[in-house]
């Protein structure tokens, strides 16, 4: 992996990091990373540019786990039956009376 940092001097909104996948507001200065093929992955959070080596594939490694199993998911239920439920109303403040007591 590499990266590469750029001053832009911008103002950004918050993103998840493209190697651990935590939220996080990137600085002006952007900590952009690259496959060694030269494949963007995304910008990456202060924690994993001053993680090391070792730990940022640790990282990377934990973050990989997760988008498999949403995946195994999201695949999953691409063959589930698609259903509509009829709209629901939420409960109003009645509820909060429930269970106090009172
Ligand atoms: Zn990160």
């Amino acid at each position: 992996m590499q990266i590469r940092l750029l001053n832009t001097d911008q103002f950004y909104v918050p993103s998840r990091c493209a190697t651990c996948g935590e939220r996080f507001t990137p600085e002006a200065v952007l900590a952009l990373a690259y496959s060694q093929a030269g494949v963007a992955l995304g910008t990456i959070c202060d924690d994993c540019l001053h993680a090391g080596r070792a730990t940022l594939a640790q990282r990377a490694h934990g973050y990989a786990a997760r988008l498999r199993q949403h995946v195994d998911t999201l695949e999953r239920v691409a063959e589930e039956v698609f259903d509509v439920l009829p709209l629901e109303t939420a409960p109003g403040d009645d509820r909060a009376c429930v269970g106090n007591g009172t």
